[in-house]
């Protein structure tokens, strides 16, 4: 099996092909600190894309209450699962995470789903990818178990490093919204595991997409997807996933006058907690240093943004910034290990990291660079025992073609409600 450079895992990994990256990557960074769990979201994706017949189940993107929730059920304790039985107590981390952007969270010592394919052989075949299928109950919802809580009256679970978050040792009542669409990964699950090569990376964007006319349905990507994000539909009989918008992205859109258009999901999010981007990456899939791209910044500058289950190897595109008030074991196991990290810059932003978040939603374009110019300090106080300063900064984003999008505050500007109406709420 050739071997390609996985920087998630700070490692060369197995995988079927042989290493390729696009000229850029479609990537998005979602602040799970700010989702309200509204599912503008997923219905802006589902309006666009997958009303038809046969895709009723569908959901390209959904929000799932976390630690409960799943679509399909159970998607990621299912493949945690397995990939802890075929290396039993391996699944581990090495190293800490540090500036270097070709392996920032450390080592991962453990397998990926590409590295233990045995365990999923079925007869004389065995498969590329570990995976499983979902049987069809599974999917039913977007978001069973919506706010359900982790507390006390829960079954407990172990959430890894020997703690348990019964409310008998806690007390402590949590859960969150995880968003979620397909990763437009590096190294996808779903192009290794298909036999008639029908998916396929573009190589000008990083997009994966299923080839409806090669695509015969078998379901080897919906089998080897980590995340599930690869859907089979009946009526068809040919798998369906995500299509990361790309006439938008291209900017076919008219509005955008040619320049790159976010997403439906990123651009519809009531939260504004959504940014997509299309980064600079190397041959190895590495992110070329691009210092004032908002998405470099976050993830390899702040980097309070992080990927979703980086072990599972796929180097998934999605990234997240982590909730404050969850179990830093469970997060850990959900992000990796730059989690404490991310919280604590997160929750003590410096002067850069806060005009950057004002960046979320400001504008339907993909932003490919920002400026930021200084303004006058406005507030001061004590932030978790921390000095905080907040300077009125102004923050100047550009497109793709180097024109300005829009420019904004740091501080939120102050309505008032002119007297004739006071009362008219
Ligand atoms: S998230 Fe799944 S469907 Fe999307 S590219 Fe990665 S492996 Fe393929
Ligand atoms: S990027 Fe487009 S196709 Fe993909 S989940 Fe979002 S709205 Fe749906
Ligand atoms: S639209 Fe935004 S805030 Fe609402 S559920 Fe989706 S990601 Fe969260």
């Amino acid at each position: 099996m050739p071997s390609v450079y996985n920087w998630q895992l700070g490692r060369s990994m197995g995988y079927p092909y042989e290493e390729a990256s696009p000229n850029e990557q479609f990537a998005f960074v979602i602040n799970i600190n700010r989702c309200i769990g509204c599912q503008t979201c997923t219905m802006a994706c589902k309006s666009t894309w997958t009303f038809a017949k046969g895709q009723e189940h569908m959901w390209w993107t959904n929000v799932e209450t976390k630690p409960y929730g799943g679509y399909p059920q159970h998607w990621d304790i299912k493949i945690l699962d397995k990939l802890e039985q075929a290396n039993p107590g391996g699944q581990r981390w090495s190293g800490s995470p540090n500036g270097d952007t070709k392996r920032p969270y450390g080592r991962f010592d453990g397998k990926t789903v590409f590295e233990v394919p045995q365990a999923v052989a079925r007869g004389d075949q065995p498969n590329q990818v570990l995976g499983y299928l979902p049987p069809d109950e599974e999917w039913r919802f977007p978001n069973m178990y919506e706010d359900t809580v982790q507390h006390g009256q829960s079954k407990p679970m172990d959430f890894g490093q020997g703690e348990t978050l019964d409310g008998e040792k806690k007390h402590k009542a949590w859960f969150y919204y995880l968003a979620r669409l397909c990763n437009h990964c590096s190294y996808p699950a779903c192009l290794a595991a298909c036999p008639r090569t029908a998916i396929y990376k573009r190589p000008e964007d990083g997009i994966v997409l299923i080839d409806q006319k090669e695509c015969r349905g078998y379901r080897k990507c919906v089998e080897a997807c980590p995340y599930k994000k690869a859907l089979y539909r009946g009526t068809t009989r040919t798998s369906e996933k995500c299509i990361g918008c790309y006439p938008r992205v291209e900017g076919k859109d008219p509005e955008t006058k040619g320049a790159p258009m976010e997403t439906r999901c990123m651009a519809a999010c009531i939260g504004q907690v959504r940014m997509q981007g299309l980064v600079n990456v190397a041959q190895d899939n590495t992110w070329v240093e691009d210092r004032y791209h908002p998405l470099y910044y976050l993830v390899h500058v702040a980097k309070v943004a992080l990927p979703l289950y980086p072990q599972f190897g796929t180097e998934p595109n999605g990234y997240y910034i982590p909730p404050r008030w969850v179990p830093i074991s469970y997060l850990s196991q959900m992000f990796g290990p730059g989690v404490e990290d991310a919280i604590e810059r997160y929750r003590n932003p410096d002067r850069e990291l806060l005009a950057v978040l004002q960046l979320f939603r400001r504008s339907n374009q993909i932003i490919a660079r920002y400026e930021i110019e200084p303004g006058p300090k406005v507030y001061e106080t004590e932030l978790h025992d921390k000095k905080f300063e907040m300077y009125n900064d102004t923050i100047i984003a550009f497109n793709g073609k180097g024109q300005e999008i829009f420019r904004t505050d740091v501080e939120e500007p102050v309505h008032v409600r002119p007297s004739s109406h006071a009362n008219t709420i």
